[in-house]
């Protein structure tokens, strides 16, 4: 695999960073996932604003290649001859050559720029979204800032483990009573017909898929609510589900093993999944 390390286009056993980095020592990093589908990228657009702001929300110089990250992101799918997949890209703030809380001086340290991508094919037709995702629910003790999208990502690991040790798929996390969201997705609930998902705040990280969603639903004269709502609420929901840029829309069938209408992913979830591909690979560039 080519990856893409601060100009470079480089074998992946070649590319090195800094172990002074400070993705490395204090997750002083931001990151996006955007898909591939047919070689072309799912709602770029969307992934390098949410970048921008991320870099200015934590005082990080922008890479030097800020403005040739299109063509870096097409020439790693050419290179790599991704049809379907994904493309990691990471912003970290780089390293003085030492550890020091304090953030190093912008104008000598540079930050590191690193792209790779994950061929997955058939990623537009996982089984998945057939059987549908069970849920746990566990407390969200994130920190304040969930609108940033950093690499702090250990929290969220340690979800999908429980998770995983309860039989389920994922986990949603809870606050205050209120489900914030998944580990790596936005949650959603349908109940008559209407979309309910949590409102934008620094509680949730405003998902690219999330926006492109709930315009199509908006769109096809669905109803959406965007407000909390309960574990509880959910359970009883007709049903649910997910959106992230690798799942699209994922269908949720279980929530602390409550089985949501008859089990099977719901028909909001399934039109919504099918609008969502049909119209952002129109949009793909
Ligand atoms: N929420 C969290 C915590 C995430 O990690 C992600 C994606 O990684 C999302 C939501 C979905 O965001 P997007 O649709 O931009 O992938």
């Amino acid at each position: 695999r080519t990856v893409y390390l601060n100009g470079e286009y480089l074998p992946e056993t070649e590319a090195r960073v800094s172990i002074f980095d400070r993705a490395f020592l204090m997750a002083d990093g931001v990151y996006e996932v955007t898909s591939v589908l047919g070689g072309k990228l799912i709602d770029f657009e969307g992934h390098l604003k949410r970048l921008e702001r991320s870099l200015n929300e934590l005082d990080m110089p922008k890479p030097e290649a800020f403005d040739e990250l299109l063509d870096i992101h097409r020439e790693l799918v050419r290179v790599n001859d991704i049809d379907d997949g994904l493309i990691y890209l990471q912003v970290t703030r780089g390293s003085d050559g030492d550890r020091d809380f304090a953030f190093p001086d912008p104008e000598t340290t540079a930050p590191t720029l690193v792209l790779f991508t994950q061929s997955k094919p058939g990623l537009a037709n996982s089984p998945q979204a057939e059987k549908g995702l069970k849920i746990i629910s566990i407390d969200d003790v994130r920190w304040g800032r969930r609108d940033i999208k950093t690499v702090q990502l250990l929290y969220p690991s340690m979800g999908k483990m429980m998770a995983k040790k309860a039989g389920c798929d994922d986990a949603w996390m809870v606050e205050d009573g209120h489900v914030t969201e998944g580990t790596s997705n936005n949650a959603y609930i349908v109940k008559g017909g209407r979309i309910i998902t949590r409102q934008l705040s620094n509680d949730i990280l405003h998902g690219i898929t999330r926006a492109a969603v709930l315009r199509f639903a908006r769109e096809a004269q669905m109803e959406v609510e965007e407000r909390p709502f309960t574990i509880e609420e959910a359970k009883t929901a007709d049903e649910a589900f997910v959106t992230s840029a690798s799942a699209f829309v994922m269908p949720v069938v279980e929530i602390d093993g409550a089985s949501l209408g008859d089990g099977k992913p719901g028909p909001v979830a399934r039109r919504l999944r099918e609008i969502y591909l049909e119209e952002s690979l129109k949009k793909a560039i």
